[in-house]
Protein backbone atom coordinates (compact mmCIF):
# COMPACT_ATOMS: atom_id res chain seq x y z
CA UNK A 1 0.00 0.00 0.00
CA UNK A 2 1.36 3.44 -1.09
CA UNK A 3 0.74 6.20 1.05
CA UNK A 4 1.69 8.66 -2.09
CA UNK A 5 -1.22 10.95 -3.53
CA UNK A 6 -1.86 9.40 -7.19
CA UNK A 7 0.68 11.06 -10.05
CA UNK A 8 -0.06 14.81 -10.47
CA UNK A 9 -2.56 14.95 -7.22
CA UNK A 10 -1.67 17.10 -3.92
CA UNK A 11 -2.77 16.84 -0.50
CA UNK A 12 -3.64 20.04 0.92
CA UNK A 13 -2.95 19.76 4.95
CA UNK A 14 -2.38 22.70 7.31
CA UNK A 15 -0.42 25.15 7.62
CA UNK A 16 -0.58 25.79 3.80
CA UNK A 17 -4.32 24.76 3.70
CA UNK A 18 -4.29 27.60 6.20
CA UNK A 19 -3.35 29.58 3.16
CA UNK A 20 -5.81 28.46 0.92
CA UNK A 21 -8.45 29.35 3.29
CA UNK A 22 -7.31 33.19 3.27
CA UNK A 23 -7.10 33.68 -0.27
CA UNK A 24 -10.57 31.71 -0.80
CA UNK A 25 -11.89 34.17 1.39
CA UNK A 26 -10.75 36.98 -0.77
CA UNK A 27 -12.60 35.05 -3.41
CA UNK A 28 -15.91 34.94 -1.53
CA UNK A 29 -15.49 38.63 -0.53
CA UNK A 30 -15.33 39.66 -4.11
CA UNK A 31 -17.82 37.86 -5.81
CA UNK A 32 -20.02 38.59 -2.89
CA UNK A 33 -19.67 42.23 -3.67
CA UNK A 34 -20.25 42.12 -7.60
CA UNK A 35 -23.21 39.83 -6.79
CA UNK A 36 -22.15 36.19 -8.37
CA UNK A 37 -23.41 33.89 -5.63
CA UNK A 38 -22.20 30.11 -5.59
CA UNK A 39 -22.90 27.21 -8.19
CA UNK A 40 -21.89 24.25 -7.96
CA UNK A 41 -22.15 21.80 -10.61
CA UNK A 42 -21.24 17.60 -10.62
CA UNK A 43 -17.74 16.89 -10.22
CA UNK A 44 -18.50 14.70 -14.02
CA UNK A 45 -20.52 15.27 -16.88
CA UNK A 46 -21.59 13.31 -19.88
CA UNK A 47 -18.83 13.18 -21.98
CA UNK A 48 -20.53 14.55 -24.92
CA UNK A 49 -21.14 17.98 -23.07
CA UNK A 50 -17.26 18.47 -23.22
CA UNK A 51 -16.64 17.46 -26.62
CA UNK A 52 -19.25 19.74 -28.01
CA UNK A 53 -18.86 22.20 -25.56
CA UNK A 54 -14.50 23.17 -25.12
CA UNK A 55 -13.98 21.41 -28.41
CA UNK A 56 -12.41 18.19 -30.05
CA UNK A 57 -9.73 19.50 -31.85
CA UNK A 58 -8.66 20.82 -28.29
CA UNK A 59 -5.51 19.52 -26.33
CA UNK A 60 -8.31 19.18 -23.35
CA UNK A 61 -10.76 17.36 -25.07
CA UNK A 62 -8.27 14.88 -27.41
CA UNK A 63 -5.89 14.07 -24.69
CA UNK A 64 -6.61 15.08 -21.60
CA UNK A 65 -9.79 13.98 -20.52
CA UNK A 66 -10.66 11.25 -17.33
CA UNK A 67 -13.28 9.39 -19.41
CA UNK A 68 -14.84 6.17 -18.00
CA UNK A 69 -18.27 4.12 -18.50
CA UNK A 70 -20.37 4.14 -15.71
CA UNK A 71 -22.30 0.86 -14.21
CA UNK A 72 -24.99 1.88 -16.92
CA UNK A 73 -22.58 2.09 -19.34
CA UNK A 74 -22.87 5.78 -19.69
CA UNK A 75 -19.98 7.83 -20.99
CA UNK A 76 -18.55 10.31 -18.35
CA UNK A 77 -15.91 12.33 -18.15
CA UNK A 78 -13.99 14.10 -14.45
CA UNK A 79 -14.66 17.76 -15.28
CA UNK A 80 -11.64 19.55 -16.90
CA UNK A 81 -13.51 22.84 -16.96
CA UNK A 82 -16.64 24.86 -15.30
CA UNK A 83 -18.16 27.12 -17.54
CA UNK A 84 -19.74 24.25 -19.99
CA UNK A 85 -21.21 22.56 -17.36
CA UNK A 86 -22.65 26.46 -15.55
CA UNK A 87 -24.02 26.99 -18.80
CA UNK A 88 -25.40 23.62 -18.83
CA UNK A 89 -26.71 23.71 -15.20
CA UNK A 90 -28.25 27.54 -16.11
CA UNK A 91 -30.31 25.88 -19.39
CA UNK A 92 -31.15 22.80 -17.18
CA UNK A 93 -32.95 25.13 -14.56
CA UNK A 94 -35.26 26.68 -17.31
CA UNK A 95 -33.86 30.25 -16.17
CA UNK A 96 -34.75 33.33 -18.32
CA UNK A 97 -32.42 36.28 -18.46
CA UNK A 98 -29.05 37.61 -16.88
CA UNK A 99 -27.79 35.65 -14.47
CA UNK A 100 -24.60 35.27 -12.40
CA UNK A 101 -22.72 32.08 -10.78
CA UNK A 102 -19.34 31.44 -9.35
CA UNK A 103 -17.38 28.46 -8.51
CA UNK A 104 -14.64 27.09 -6.71
CA UNK A 105 -13.34 23.62 -6.91
CA UNK A 106 -11.58 20.83 -8.42
CA UNK A 107 -10.81 19.78 -12.28
CA UNK A 108 -9.34 17.04 -13.65
CA UNK A 109 -7.03 17.24 -16.55
CA UNK A 110 -4.75 14.32 -17.60
CA UNK A 111 -1.59 16.49 -17.95
CA UNK A 112 2.16 16.01 -17.60
CA UNK A 113 2.81 17.02 -14.20
CA UNK A 114 5.15 19.74 -13.20
CA UNK A 115 4.78 22.55 -10.82
CA UNK A 116 2.01 24.19 -11.58
CA UNK A 117 0.17 21.69 -14.08
CA UNK A 118 -1.55 19.15 -12.10
CA UNK A 119 -3.85 16.13 -12.84
CA UNK A 120 -6.74 17.33 -10.64
CA UNK A 121 -6.07 20.98 -10.17
CA UNK A 122 -8.55 23.98 -7.81
CA UNK A 123 -10.05 26.93 -10.07
CA UNK A 124 -12.71 29.35 -8.98
CA UNK A 125 -14.00 31.33 -11.48
CA UNK A 126 -17.22 33.22 -12.36
CA UNK A 127 -19.74 33.18 -15.48
CA UNK A 128 -22.18 36.05 -16.38
CA UNK A 129 -25.08 34.51 -18.34
CA UNK A 130 -27.35 35.59 -20.71
CA UNK A 131 -25.89 39.14 -21.59
CA UNK A 132 -23.86 40.79 -24.52
CA UNK A 133 -22.91 44.38 -23.18
CA UNK A 134 -19.52 44.82 -23.44
CA UNK A 135 -20.34 46.62 -20.05
CA UNK A 136 -21.08 42.64 -18.50
CA UNK A 137 -17.34 42.10 -20.17
CA UNK A 138 -15.74 45.05 -18.19
CA UNK A 139 -17.10 43.60 -15.08
CA UNK A 140 -16.39 40.16 -15.24
CA UNK A 141 -12.59 40.98 -16.01
CA UNK A 142 -12.78 43.80 -13.31
CA UNK A 143 -13.61 41.03 -10.39
CA UNK A 144 -11.02 38.69 -11.48
CA UNK A 145 -8.71 42.06 -11.55
CA UNK A 146 -9.69 43.03 -7.86
CA UNK A 147 -9.62 39.57 -6.71
CA UNK A 148 -6.01 38.90 -7.65
CA UNK A 149 -4.94 41.96 -6.70
CA UNK A 150 -6.13 41.90 -3.49
CA UNK A 151 -4.84 38.22 -2.55
CA UNK A 152 -1.02 39.72 -3.75
CA UNK A 153 -0.57 38.10 -6.98
CA UNK A 154 2.94 39.98 -8.02
CA UNK A 155 3.88 41.29 -10.92
CA UNK A 156 -0.01 40.46 -12.75
CA UNK A 157 -0.37 41.62 -16.38
CA UNK A 158 -4.26 41.44 -17.95
CA UNK A 159 -3.99 40.33 -21.85
CA UNK A 160 -6.69 40.70 -23.98
CA UNK A 161 -7.86 40.15 -27.85
CA UNK A 162 -10.83 40.04 -29.87
CA UNK A 163 -11.28 36.72 -31.36
CA UNK A 164 -14.47 37.82 -33.01
CA UNK A 165 -17.98 36.27 -34.29
CA UNK A 166 -19.09 33.92 -36.53
CA UNK A 167 -19.48 36.04 -39.26
CA UNK A 168 -16.04 38.27 -39.00
CA UNK A 169 -14.01 35.25 -37.88
CA UNK A 170 -13.72 33.16 -40.94
CA UNK A 171 -11.80 35.23 -43.24
CA UNK A 172 -9.18 35.44 -40.27
CA UNK A 173 -9.16 32.12 -39.90
CA UNK A 174 -8.88 31.98 -43.91
CA UNK A 175 -5.74 34.37 -43.62
CA UNK A 176 -4.52 32.43 -41.04
CA UNK A 177 -4.37 28.87 -42.56
CA UNK A 178 -2.87 30.46 -45.60
CA UNK A 179 -0.11 32.26 -44.00
CA UNK A 180 0.89 29.28 -41.81
CA UNK A 181 0.27 26.81 -45.24
CA UNK A 182 3.03 28.62 -46.18
CA UNK A 183 5.07 28.19 -43.11
CA UNK A 184 4.02 24.59 -43.18
CA UNK A 185 7.52 22.44 -42.90
CA UNK A 186 8.51 24.41 -40.36
CA UNK A 187 5.62 23.13 -38.24
CA UNK A 188 5.39 20.36 -35.47
CA UNK A 189 2.87 17.63 -37.13
CA UNK A 190 0.59 18.53 -34.50
CA UNK A 191 0.36 22.11 -35.93
CA UNK A 192 0.11 20.69 -39.18
CA UNK A 193 -2.68 18.64 -38.70
CA UNK A 194 -4.65 21.72 -36.98
CA UNK A 195 -3.62 23.99 -39.72
CA UNK A 196 -6.90 22.67 -41.89
CA UNK A 197 -9.20 21.80 -39.01
CA UNK A 198 -8.31 24.48 -36.56
CA UNK A 199 -5.95 26.98 -37.02
CA UNK A 200 -6.64 29.14 -34.21
CA UNK A 201 -4.83 26.59 -32.17
CA UNK A 202 -1.83 26.64 -34.00
CA UNK A 203 -1.41 30.65 -32.85
CA UNK A 204 -1.59 28.54 -28.87
CA UNK A 205 0.99 26.13 -29.48
CA UNK A 206 4.26 26.75 -27.46
CA UNK A 207 6.85 24.74 -29.70
CA UNK A 208 5.80 26.69 -32.58
CA UNK A 209 5.90 30.08 -31.11
CA UNK A 210 8.54 30.90 -33.06
CA UNK A 211 8.03 28.86 -36.19
CA UNK A 212 4.80 30.46 -36.95
CA UNK A 213 6.46 33.86 -38.04
CA UNK A 214 4.09 37.24 -37.87
CA UNK A 215 0.71 36.08 -38.42
CA UNK A 216 -2.56 37.74 -39.67
CA UNK A 217 -3.91 39.48 -36.73
CA UNK A 218 -7.44 39.19 -35.44
CA UNK A 219 -7.75 42.44 -34.43
CA UNK A 220 -7.30 43.58 -38.50
CA UNK A 221 -10.55 41.40 -39.14
CA UNK A 222 -12.84 42.33 -36.83
CA UNK A 223 -16.33 43.19 -38.26
CA UNK A 224 -17.84 46.74 -37.37
CA UNK A 225 -20.31 45.12 -34.55
CA UNK A 226 -17.00 43.19 -33.21
CA UNK A 227 -14.18 46.26 -33.35
CA UNK A 228 -16.27 48.29 -31.38
CA UNK A 229 -17.54 46.11 -29.06
CA UNK A 230 -13.81 45.69 -28.67
CA UNK A 231 -13.40 49.15 -28.35
CA UNK A 232 -15.98 49.87 -25.44
CA UNK A 233 -14.63 47.21 -23.80
CA UNK A 234 -11.12 48.64 -23.65
CA UNK A 235 -12.48 52.49 -22.71
CA UNK A 236 -14.30 50.55 -19.49
CA UNK A 237 -11.21 48.92 -18.56
CA UNK A 238 -9.70 52.20 -19.15
CA UNK A 239 -12.41 53.91 -16.80
CA UNK A 240 -12.32 50.81 -14.25
CA UNK A 241 -8.50 51.55 -14.48
CA UNK A 242 -7.33 48.32 -14.60
CA UNK A 243 -4.50 48.15 -16.98
CA UNK A 244 -4.01 45.63 -19.67
CA UNK A 245 -2.03 45.10 -22.91
CA UNK A 246 -3.03 43.93 -26.53
CA UNK A 247 -2.22 40.22 -26.94
CA UNK A 248 -2.85 39.04 -30.86
CA UNK A 249 -1.60 35.78 -30.10
CA UNK A 250 -4.23 35.29 -27.05
CA UNK A 251 -6.67 32.50 -28.32
CA UNK A 252 -6.98 30.48 -25.51
CA UNK A 253 -7.16 26.38 -25.35
CA UNK A 254 -10.62 26.49 -25.14
CA UNK A 255 -12.83 26.31 -28.30
CA UNK A 256 -15.83 28.44 -27.33
CA UNK A 257 -14.37 31.94 -27.31
CA UNK A 258 -15.99 34.95 -28.99
CA UNK A 259 -15.03 38.46 -29.27
CA UNK A 260 -13.37 39.24 -25.95
CA UNK A 261 -10.68 37.15 -24.26
CA UNK A 262 -8.07 37.78 -21.88
CA UNK A 263 -5.64 36.22 -19.59
CA UNK A 264 -3.84 36.36 -16.28
CA UNK A 265 -0.08 36.41 -16.17
CA UNK A 266 1.76 36.17 -12.96
CA UNK A 267 4.94 37.98 -12.69
CA UNK A 268 6.38 35.21 -10.25
CA UNK A 269 5.83 31.96 -12.27
CA UNK A 270 8.31 30.24 -14.77
CA UNK A 271 7.00 30.91 -17.95
CA UNK A 272 5.42 27.45 -19.17
CA UNK A 273 3.06 27.62 -16.36
CA UNK A 274 2.90 32.00 -15.99
CA UNK A 275 -1.09 31.77 -16.78
CA UNK A 276 -2.84 32.12 -13.60
CA UNK A 277 -6.04 32.19 -15.47
CA UNK A 278 -8.31 33.62 -18.29
CA UNK A 279 -11.68 33.93 -20.29
CA UNK A 280 -13.87 35.43 -21.90
CA UNK A 281 -17.13 36.05 -23.89
CA UNK A 282 -18.47 32.36 -25.19
CA UNK A 283 -21.31 33.27 -27.23
CA UNK A 284 -21.66 30.24 -29.24
CA UNK A 285 -21.32 27.85 -26.29
CA UNK A 286 -24.77 26.80 -24.80
CA UNK A 287 -25.70 26.37 -28.77
CA UNK A 288 -22.56 23.94 -28.92
CA UNK A 289 -23.90 21.97 -26.46
CA UNK A 290 -27.59 21.65 -28.00
CA UNK A 291 -29.50 24.80 -26.04
CA UNK A 292 -30.75 27.61 -27.03
CA UNK A 293 -29.13 31.07 -27.83
CA UNK A 294 -27.78 32.01 -24.54
CA UNK A 295 -24.78 34.58 -24.84
CA UNK A 296 -22.15 34.80 -21.74
CA UNK A 297 -18.97 35.99 -20.48
CA UNK A 298 -16.41 34.56 -17.82
CA UNK A 299 -13.36 33.04 -16.61
CA UNK A 300 -11.38 30.42 -14.27
CA UNK A 301 -8.15 31.07 -12.62
CA UNK A 302 -5.73 28.44 -10.97
CA UNK A 303 -5.88 28.44 -7.34
CA UNK A 304 -2.27 26.25 -7.54
CA UNK A 305 -0.83 28.60 -9.49
CA UNK A 306 -2.21 31.69 -7.44
CA UNK A 307 -0.75 30.13 -4.27
CA UNK A 308 2.36 29.21 -6.26
CA UNK A 309 2.99 32.99 -7.27
CA UNK A 310 2.58 33.94 -3.84
CA UNK A 311 5.40 31.65 -2.50
CA UNK A 312 2.81 28.96 -1.18
CA UNK A 313 2.52 31.18 2.39
CA UNK A 314 2.16 29.01 5.70
CA UNK A 315 -0.22 30.29 7.85
CA UNK A 316 -1.90 29.96 10.88
CA UNK A 317 -5.33 29.00 11.71
CA UNK A 318 -6.07 30.08 14.98
CA UNK A 319 -6.52 33.40 17.02
CA UNK A 320 -4.80 32.08 19.77
CA UNK A 321 -4.04 28.83 21.64
CA UNK A 322 -5.34 28.18 25.25
CA UNK A 323 -2.97 26.76 27.58
CA UNK A 324 -4.19 25.32 30.42
CA UNK A 325 -2.52 25.03 34.37
CA UNK A 326 -5.31 23.44 35.18
CA UNK A 327 -6.18 20.64 32.80
CA UNK A 328 -8.44 19.71 30.13
CA UNK A 329 -11.70 19.77 31.48
CA UNK A 330 -11.68 23.48 32.86
CA UNK A 331 -10.09 24.42 29.05
CA UNK A 332 -12.60 22.56 27.56
CA UNK A 333 -15.40 25.22 29.08
CA UNK A 334 -13.02 28.00 28.62
CA UNK A 335 -12.44 27.53 24.86
CA UNK A 336 -16.11 27.32 24.96
CA UNK A 337 -17.22 30.47 26.22
CA UNK A 338 -14.37 31.95 23.54
CA UNK A 339 -15.67 29.63 20.37
CA UNK A 340 -19.12 30.98 21.33
CA UNK A 341 -18.25 34.66 21.50
CA UNK A 342 -15.78 34.33 18.00
CA UNK A 343 -12.63 33.15 18.71
CA UNK A 344 -10.93 30.74 16.96
CA UNK A 345 -9.11 28.70 19.94
CA UNK A 346 -7.57 25.47 20.58
CA UNK A 347 -6.26 23.57 23.16
CA UNK A 348 -4.87 20.65 24.23
CA UNK A 349 -7.70 17.69 25.28
CA UNK A 350 -5.21 15.34 26.12
CA UNK A 351 -4.18 17.09 29.32
CA UNK A 352 -0.39 17.35 28.81
CA UNK A 353 2.24 19.22 30.81
CA UNK A 354 2.13 22.79 30.34
CA UNK A 355 5.76 22.90 28.46
CA UNK A 356 3.86 20.37 25.70
CA UNK A 357 0.51 22.87 25.46
CA UNK A 358 3.08 25.67 24.87
CA UNK A 359 4.76 23.65 21.85
CA UNK A 360 1.39 22.98 20.53
CA UNK A 361 0.90 26.61 20.37
CA UNK A 362 4.39 27.33 18.31
CA UNK A 363 3.58 24.83 16.10
CA UNK A 364 0.52 25.97 15.31
CA UNK A 365 1.53 29.43 15.01
CA UNK A 366 -1.03 30.71 17.09
CA UNK A 367 -0.39 34.69 17.23
CA UNK A 368 -1.56 35.17 21.06
CA UNK A 369 -1.72 32.45 24.01
CA UNK A 370 -4.10 32.51 26.37
CA UNK A 371 -3.26 31.00 30.05
CA UNK A 372 -5.70 29.49 32.39
CA UNK A 373 -5.31 29.98 35.59
CA UNK A 374 -7.92 28.55 37.45
CA UNK A 375 -7.65 30.90 40.00
CA UNK A 376 -11.14 32.90 39.56
CA UNK A 377 -11.82 34.12 36.14
CA UNK A 378 -8.69 35.59 34.86
CA UNK A 379 -6.94 34.90 31.15
CA UNK A 380 -3.07 35.98 31.12
CA UNK A 381 -2.82 37.26 27.17
CA UNK A 382 0.37 36.80 25.84
CA UNK A 383 1.48 38.17 22.45
CA UNK A 384 4.61 39.37 20.91
CA UNK A 385 3.95 42.79 22.59
CA UNK A 386 3.90 41.52 26.09
CA UNK A 387 1.51 39.91 28.55
CA UNK A 388 -1.93 41.51 30.33
CA UNK A 389 -4.77 39.63 32.30
CA UNK A 390 -7.99 40.22 31.93
CA UNK A 391 -11.44 38.42 33.31
CA UNK A 392 -12.96 35.85 31.09
CA UNK A 393 -15.80 37.94 30.16
CA UNK A 394 -14.03 40.74 28.86
CA UNK A 395 -11.46 38.00 26.55
CA UNK A 396 -13.52 38.17 23.45
CA UNK A 397 -13.87 41.95 23.40
CA UNK A 398 -9.93 42.07 23.48
CA UNK A 399 -9.90 40.08 19.98
CA UNK A 400 -12.00 42.31 18.28
CA UNK A 401 -10.13 45.46 19.41
CA UNK A 402 -7.52 44.07 18.19
CA UNK A 403 -8.46 44.42 14.40
P1 LIG B 1 -8.23 27.08 -18.65
O1 LIG B 1 -9.45 26.41 -18.08
O2 LIG B 1 -7.39 26.15 -19.46
O3 LIG B 1 -8.55 28.36 -19.32
O4 LIG B 1 -7.31 27.42 -17.42
C1 LIG B 1 -7.55 28.48 -16.55
C2 LIG B 1 -6.50 28.45 -15.46
O5 LIG B 1 -6.64 27.26 -14.70
C3 LIG B 1 -5.07 28.40 -15.96
O6 LIG B 1 -4.59 29.68 -16.23
C4 LIG B 1 -4.35 27.78 -14.79
O7 LIG B 1 -4.08 28.73 -13.77
C5 LIG B 1 -5.38 26.80 -14.27
N1 LIG B 1 -5.09 25.48 -14.80
C6 LIG B 1 -5.52 24.91 -15.95
N2 LIG B 1 -5.06 23.67 -16.08
C7 LIG B 1 -4.30 23.42 -14.98
C8 LIG B 1 -3.53 22.32 -14.52
N3 LIG B 1 -3.47 21.18 -15.19
N4 LIG B 1 -2.88 22.44 -13.34
C9 LIG B 1 -2.94 23.58 -12.63
N5 LIG B 1 -3.65 24.65 -13.00
C10 LIG B 1 -4.31 24.58 -14.17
Amino acid sequence: MSFRPPKGTDDLIAPRSAGWQVVLATWEDWTRRYGYPLVMTPMFEATDLFERGVGDTTEVVTKQMYTFEDGGGRSLTLRPEGTAPVVRAYLDSGGQGAWKGAYAGPFFRYERPQAGRRRQFFQVGIEYLDVTSPEADAEVIEVGWRFLSDAGVPGLTLLINSLGDPECRPRYVEALRSHLKDRADQLSSDSQRLIDRNPLRVLDSKVDRAAVGEPPKMIDYLCDACASHYESVRSQLDALEVSYKQDDRLVRGLDYYTRTTFEWIGGELNTAQNAVGGGGRYDGLAEMIGGRALPGVGFALGLDRIMLSLGDPEVGHLDAYLVSETGAEEALIVASRLRAAGVAVDFDTEGRSVKAQFKSARKLQAPVILVWKGDGLDVDIQTDDGRQTLPLEEVAEWFTDQV
